[in-house]
């Protein structure tokens, strides 16, 4: 045993040796970082339903910091969006008719569910919401009997119409205007659907409307950037909703289905140190109760390791939303965060989901000529969405002081650190678009 020990003392030194003479066998090896700029962890700031305060209020605050953030928004409550609530069917008075005499059952749930909320009656949503909740908690028989009720009344003229909503939408409405702007600084918009529905129970007519024209007022308004993300809205991890999702989106917070990422949701308590993959995606919640002390200490947990992406999810914003924090409370909190950054990568949900994806997907290959070391980088997704340029760490040879690092016509410069292996440089890369040269500047 203490040979052994003693042996590779030995070799250890001898390769200390080696790399700090510069021999020439060093190899010259390239490896994508775990995460951008080499650091140990990601944080997502994400933000649910548009509330006009995460805009009025947080914005201002993350600027200060130079955060990014990614934003669920409900396009149907946006002003200017073309879509807006309706169902897609037969005419409802025919559903309302039937439910007179078929109860509610499996054959007809989901369209009764989804029309209950677009008869233009108050209440209706509220019974479509309900029903929803009940049928995600396996409460099938209930929300069957709930569906009856809701309809009975509807018979019985028991539900006032709605009235119709100010046409700009109010004092607190979103404008794609703002929005734009936002897009423009390194905001992600995100679809949260167009009404905020339980789409667990909506039949696949509206399930599709509800996914697709949200995406196609984000397209007409913001661009083709921000159709990466959806959030189903209220976490919702029903198979069939999230599988319509990810057919027509490619990221979703309710779910990414990569086999290396394991997920843990906001109500999941296990420990996100405990598991083997290479990545762990681990969504908190942020209440209104939640203490700043549990906030700051999953900063803390995720710092310690090397393979934590903390997806934090934020509503309400200084008493306008679901479950708000204050913006004293933000801002003491993005501090903090913010006093960790040598060790924290705060990027946006596609970002992080990109450099993911492209990592575990990409071959890098690294050869050498002279004073020149070439870098290839290359992966297999589709190139016009995955071009999110990536961190590489290659070792160079010792006597490499400074190196210029040029890809097309873009050049930088970095100085080399060293690690266990001796020097070596960190710089980004797109993939995809031709090597990289890392070039020995004389120093
Ligand atoms: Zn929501």
């Amino acid at each position: 045993m203490k040979k052994t020990v003693g042996a590779l003392v030995v070799l250890a030194a001898l390769m200390s040796l080696a790399a700090q003479a510069g021999c020439g066998r060093q190899d010259i090896r390239t490896e994508i970082a775990k995460w951008q700029d080499g650091k140990a962890a990601a944080v997502s700031l994400t933000y649910d339903d548009g509330s006009i305060n995460q805009f009025r209020v947080a914005v201002p605050l993350m600027k200060g910091f130079g955060f990014p953030a990614t934003f669920h928004i409900i396009t149907g409550e946006i002003s200017g969006s073309r879509y807006h609530g309706a169902f897609i069917g037969r005419p409802t008075d025919a559903i309302v008719r039937e439910t007179a005499g078929v109860p509610t059952g499996p054959d007809n749930f989901f369209e009764r569910a989804s029309a209950i909320g677009r008869l233009g009656l108050q209440g209706g949503f509220d019974y479509h919401l309900r029903a929803g909740e009940m049928f995600e908690d396996g409460k099938i028989d209930a929300a069957y009997r709930l569906i009856d009720e809701a309809y009975a009344k509807v018979r019985q003229g028991a539900f006032k119409p709605e009235s119709a909503p100010p046409p700009d939408g109010g004092k607190n409405a979103l404008t794609w205007d703002d929005l734009k702007v936002l897009a423009g600084e390194g905001y992600e918009f995100s679809s949260h659907t167009v009404t905020h529905p339980r789409l667990a129970v909506l039949d696949e007519a509206n399930l599709v409307y509800e996914l697709e024209k949200s995406r196609e007022d984000i397209l007409d308004h913001l661009g083709p950037k921000h159709t990466f993300t959806i959030e189903c809205p209220f976490g919702t991890e029903d198979e069939r909703a999230v599988g319509y999702a990810l057919a027509r989106y490619p990221a979703s917070r309710n779910r990414l289905s990569e086999a290396f990422l394991e997920e843990l949701n906001r109500w999941n308590d296990k420990d996100p140190a405990a598991s083997a993959k290479e990545y762990v995606q681990w969504q908190r919640g942020v209440l209104t109760a939640t203490a700043m002390s549990q906030m700051k200490g999953w900063v803390d947990t995720i710092a310690g390791r090397d393979n934590i992406w903390l997806v934090l999810v934020f509503h309400g914003v200084d008493g306008i939303g679901w479950e708000p924090k204050t913006g004293a409370e933000l801002e003491e909190y993005f501090g903090y965060i913010k006093s960790l950054e040598a060790r924290l990568w705060v990027a946006t949900f596609q970002d992080v989901t990109k450099y993911m994806r492209e990592r575990m997907r990409g071959q890098v290959t690294t050869s050498r000529r002279g004073g020149t070391i070439e870098v290839d980088l290359r992966h297999d997704l589709p190139a016009d969405v995955y071009d999110l340029p990536l961190t590489l760490k290659t070792h160079v040879p010792a006597g490499w002081t400074s190196v210029e690092v040029r890809q097309g016509s873009r050049t930088t410069s970095a100085s080399p650190a060293r690690d266990e292996r001796g020097p070596y440089v960190l710089y980004q890369a797109v993939p995809n678009v031709g090597p990289v040269s890392l070039i020995k500047r004389p120093g």
